[in-house]
């Protein structure tokens, strides 16, 4: 399994509003681009189990 993450196309940063809560589409946080994305999927291997780990934890508080 991977992850995906996605990425500013303009200023490459991974602050991207994903619209999650909102009706929105993407939107990055820096220089407020919308249109304009990049997606990057990393194989995580064996620390795969300890990140999804800590990002349930975070996800239940
Ligand atoms: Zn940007």
């Amino acid at each position: 399994m991977s992850l995906s993450i996605i990425f500013c196309g303009k200023c490459a940063s991974n602050l991207v509003d994903s619209g999650f809560e909102t009706e929105t589409t993407l939107k990055c946080v820096d220089c407020s681009n919308s249109k304009d994305f990049k997606i990057g999927k990393i194989s995580l291997g064996d620390d795969e189990e300890k990140i999804l780990a800590l990002a349930k934890q975070d996800a239940m508080l």
